[in-house]
């Protein structure tokens, strides 16, 4: 099956984080998007890989996604290893997605700054025909990387204001992440109720810097051409 976009996160949950508004914008448009999961979570103060796996496929209905896979890498311990690569490497010349959206490489979690490199190197690996794993091989166009630093300009934003509900229902789906004030599970930055409005504070933040309620943010590595600018910049307005 081809996908137009695929996103690759460490973990169950930081896809709906990041992404998730853009994917469910794009899977109402007819796209065909997907997700693919590094780890199961294992290492996760809270849950189990069986609750988040569940998690995850109730998320991946209410984002409209056409594929969600798990590379069941090991938590708390992905690596930039030929092995790791090839994993990767298989699952976009299984998907051959126009887009990957992946993790910035500069962030506090080390799972998160190995899959952003995994996935870059497995993205350029996977256009060589030589590297073999029985499948023709594919090079998406486009990286695009989410959760950057806040010092970092994005490249562009995606107004998400319409799929907003959609996205906090998916990062809900969660829910043994998040705030429950009957658990006894240990606290992280997700379970505590200042988690959400956090979320949604900096979606709106992303938001304000385009004239609109909500957004996402991404950053790309090279320049970014636009082909026939009136028609890139009134599209919104021709929609409405
Ligand atoms: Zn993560």
């Amino acid at each position: 099956m081809k996908l137009d976009a695929l996103a690759i996160g460490a973990h169950p949950d930081d896809i709906e984080l990041a992404v998730s508004g853009t994917f469910i914008k794009l899977a109402e448009r007819g796209y065909r998007v997907g997700v693919v999961d590094m780890v199961r979570g294992e290492l996760g103060s809270r849950g189990t890989p069986a609750i988040r796996a569940r998690e995850a496929k109730a998320s991946a209905e209410i984002m409209g996604l056409s594929v969600r896979e798990n590379l069941k890498l090991k938590d708390g311990s992905i690596f930039d290893t030929p092995e790791a690569r090839l994993r990767v490497v298989r699952v976009l010349r299984k998907y051959r997605p126009n887009l990957v959206f992946t993790h910035y490489w500069d962030d506090r979690h080390p799972d998160h700054i190995y899959t952003s490199r995994i996935v870059a190197q497995a993205c350029y690996l996977s256009g060589l025909a030589k590297i073999d794993t029985n499948q023709q091989r594919f090079r998406p166009a486009r990286i695009f990387y989410f959760m950057i630093p806040h010092t970092l300009q994005p490249s562009f934003f995606v107004d998400i204001t319409r799929q907003f509900d959609k996205k906090i229902q998916a990062v809900k789906a969660f829910q043994s992440q998040l705030f429950d004030p009957k658990s006894l599970e240990p606290q992280t930055y997700l379970s505590v109720p200042e988690f959400l409005p956090a979320l949604e504070g900096l979606n709106r933040y992303y938001g304000t810097l385009i004239q609109t309620k909500y957004a996402e943010a991404f950053y790309c590595k090279e320049a970014l051409a636009v082909e026939d600018p009136v028609r890139f910049f009134t599209e919104k307005e021709r929609a409405l």
